[in-house]
């Protein structure tokens, strides 16, 4: 066969890669050198060059989008879709493993995966049974506590306390937590990974097995695996397996959640004879936006070092906007997302990155007012607001009643006078029985535990879930979904709440019955009747592991919103780092150590290397937060990035503004008292969404002059930006 198409359109050293004698490969390069690129055309040269079958191969990834575009990398190279190859993320890939290889692993069956809300939930549950203070042992402590031990790949037994206060506690947490979650069936995300390596090391057959079968690991993105991801990749890489390892030490940033650089180095005593390969051309970004990103890191200490290059031209310069505040902002990147769709370019190539989830809010509400179709990956999540947690915790207790998490979630939603006391009584028996609460529930109605109103209430609520059940068996997927939600009484229940809200959590329901609808076991390694509840099992372990759900139908041609965290690998024509600002990015709980703020910064560098062709920057000098308005300064890594590779956005008009975004104006409106006369005061300020007469909804921008001279620009959602003499204007404030 001639493989020379695989190593067409690749350097020389990417090419040495990729064709590679060696059984162990580690490319350490800079961003956008082709390390993915490297690593798909490697599973293509084993599969076509050296004949490997797909099923020996296995490639890990990051997140479930880079994974899927390394799917279709995959694919288009080859021509053809493999079945049989396995490509996914650790936790991805160690789920399904634990799916197959349950009873090895210790599981129940039907187990189900707890999110880190649920987590938390059980946690502060678990320490109010243990009388734990909580002012000083914070439940959330307790659950990073947690998190971290299983990280590193420690049970709450392998842990010495060594008689200090602080790990006794957090010990005895963890030992409880631990039994709940054996108890109910349940697993965190961290489990996942730990019964995964533990499913290696005591089961040497389910181990050998995986070792015959995957002869080739791929990993990208491996400066970011954890002590626990790279002991589970050692393991399985026994001693006749290839392992190629691609990375970027400059762009490590899951050190927080226990990701280590030092993996690299690692690798490199556990595998001497790996071939050491470094790329140094990069062929994403202008040179101006590259030329930024290698400034920027500079400034952290104890890299490995590279010299990135590219041969592309300088290009634009880099955009800095400074906004208002975060409305402002917000308007100002959708303005510049539609000139560039009006441009003929697709908005699928824009991206909005920023540091942290809430920020997206305002962006969304800018987008949908020009509705502009967008898609968020990560945070937001459809599957983690509430209505939706509400209906799938009814949808898992159907599958399992001894679900606890579910259980307390759903006993009294909607209402149905289980009160606090009651839930109290019921906890504190399935605590003496080391039973679930739904077994604590018929033993209270059973023994008559409990005063009859709340005994006749609990009785209803079991014979409601146990009348859903009976109803169900008979149906599809999606029609069983639909079955809960008609009959639970939740859409009553949220739609009691009024207003926009209830109408959205009602729509994201039928969204609901939609999913169940698409799912189909065409990613699942066995096929399912659609009828069984194993196959409604599955789609609740997916919605639990997927990343994000799209606001936007797959197909259709959307501006693209995310974390940078969940950036990482992929790449933009157009790129928007939003919210540089000190406090906000760097993030105010890694500013103070040199660690955090390192880590911040890669995490920046991870950001302008998304870009290829243009950048833009933006910082508000105002921003709510929480609630609060605080003053900004702009971000210190804004001032890291060479001043000539930046052009400063200015507004049109060059009005005076105040210097901060709370400023309030007085309105033509408004008099001061006169007199003895007390007019009522209205007053606006920037950011305000105020109705006008005849153009309806808008927003304030600007003002300028002072009493009946004075004027606002307001930017209205159906006409666009207008100025107007504040006296005439008759704005109305809306709240
Ligand atoms: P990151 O560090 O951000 O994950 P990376 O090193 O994985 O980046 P890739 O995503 O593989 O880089 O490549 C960046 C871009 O450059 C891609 O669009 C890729 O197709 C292109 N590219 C890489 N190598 C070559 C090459 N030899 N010829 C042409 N294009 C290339
Ligand atoms: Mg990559």
């Amino acid at each position: 066969m001639d493989v020379s198409h695989i190593l067409d359109n690749l350097n020389d050293e990417q090419r040495k890669a990729v064709a590679s004698p060696s059984p162990h490969q580690l490319v350490l390069a800079g961003a956008g050198s082709g390390k993915t690129r490297v690593l798909v055309h490697r599973i293509a040269w084993l599969i076509e060059a050296e004949q490997a079958s797909p099923f020996s191969i296995l490639a890990v990834t990051f997140t479930n989008k880079a994974a899927r575009e390394m799917r279709g990398r995959i694919d288009e190279l080859l021509g053809q879709h493999h079945g049989g190859m396995w490509v996914g993320t650790f936790h991805g890939l160690a789920h399904r493993l634990l799916r197959t290889h349950w009873q090895e692993a210790g599981l129940v069956q039907d187990f189900h995966i707890l999110d880190s809300d649920d987590q938390l939930r059980l946690i502060k549950r678990i320490n109010r049974s243990l009388r734990i203070d909580d002012d000083k042992w914070p439940a959330k402590q307790c659950q990073w506590y947690i998190n971290s031990q299983k990280d590193e790949g420690l049970r709450a037994a392998n842990i010495d306390h060594f008689e200090d206060d602080y790990t006794k506690t957090m010990l005895q947490v963890y030992a409880a937590y631990e039994e709940a979650c054996n108890r109910g069936g349940m697993i965190d995300f961290g489990e996942i990974l730990l019964r995964a390596h533990e499913l290696w090391l005591k089961n040497p057959q389910v181990l050998a097995h995986y070792q015959k079968r995957f002869k080739h690991i791929l990993v990208d993105e491996f400066q970011d695996t954890n002590a626990i991801q790279y002991a589970w990749l050692r393991v399985l890489s026994g001693a006749d397996n290839s392992l190629m390892v691609v990375g970027d030490d400059d762009q490590s940033i899951y050190g927080w959640r226990g990701a280590r650089i030092e993996n690299i180095q690692q690798f490199n005593v556990d595998f001497l004879d790996a071939d050491i390969i470094r790329l140094e051309q990069n062929y994403r970004s202008t040179s101006t936006i590259l030329k930024a990103a290698n400034k920027l890191i500079e400034n952290n200490q104890g890299r490995l070092g590279k010299n990135l290059w590219t041969e592309d031209g300088d290009g634009e310069q880099i955009s800095l906007y400074e906004a208002f505040n975060e409305q402002d902002e917000a308007r100002f990147v959708v303005d510049r997302i539609q000139d560039w769709f009006n441009s003929g370019n697709r908005r699928i190539d824009s991206a909005i990155l920023y540091r942290s989830n809430a920020q997206s809010r305002e962006l969304e509400d800018a987008l949908l007012r020009v509705g502009m179709p967008y898609r968020i990956y990560g945070g937001h999540r459809f599957y983690e607001r509430l209505e939706i947690k509400n209906a799938l915790a009814y949808l898992r207790l159907l599958v399992n009643r001894d679900d606890d998490t579910a259980m307390e979630r759903i006993i009294n939603v909607p209402t149905r006078g289980i009160g606090g006391r009651t839930m109290e009584n019921i906890r504190s028996i399935a605590r003496d029985d080391a039973s679930s609460l739904w077994k604590a529930c018929a033993k209270c109605v059973n023994e008559s535990l409990l005063s009859s109103r709340a005994a006749n209430a609990v009785l209803a609520f079991m014979e409601l879930i146990d009348n859903l059940n009976d109803g169900c068996d008979e149906l599809e997927l999606h029609e069983k979904v639909a079955h809960i939600i008609n009959n639970t009484g939740l859409i009553q229940h949220h739609e009691k709440e009024g207003g926009e809200k209830a109408r959205a959590r009602v729509e994201n329901l039928d969204e609901l019955i939609s999913a169940a609808g698409n799912f189909d076991d065409a990613e699942l390694d066995e096929e399912f009747d659609i009828k069984s509840y194993a196959f409604l099992s599955a789609f609740l372990d997916q919605a639990a592991l997927d990343a994000g759900e799209s606001q936007a139908s797959e197909s259709e041609d959307a501006v693209q919103l995310m974390t940078l965290h969940s950036a990482k690998g992929l790449e933009f024509q157009l790129v928007f780092l939003v919210g540089l600002e000190e406090g906000l990015f760097p993030h105010k709980m890694s500013m103070d150590n040199i660690t955090g703020l390192e880590e911040e910064r890669r995490l920046c560098y991870v950001g302008i290397t998304r870009a290829e062709k243009k950048l833009y920057i933006s910082h508000a000098e105002s921003r709510r937060m929480h609630g609060d308005v605080n003053l900004c300064r702009p971000s210190r890594f804004i001032n890291e990035i060479p001043s000539e590779l930046i052009d400063e956005v200015r507004l049109k008009s060059s009005v005076s503004r105040p210097s901060f975004g709370t400023t309030k104006l007085g309105t033509g409106l408004t008099r001061q008292m006169s007199g003895n006369i007390e007019v009522p005061q209205t007053e606006l300020s920037l950011g305000q969404r105020v109705i006008h007469g005849k153009f309806g909804e808008g927003v304030i921008l600007n003002y300028e002059g002072q009493g009946s001279s004075a004027r606002v620009q307001v930017s209205f959602d159906d006409v666009g930006s207008k100025w107007l003499v504040l006296s005439y204007a008759k704005l109305e404030v809306l709240a």
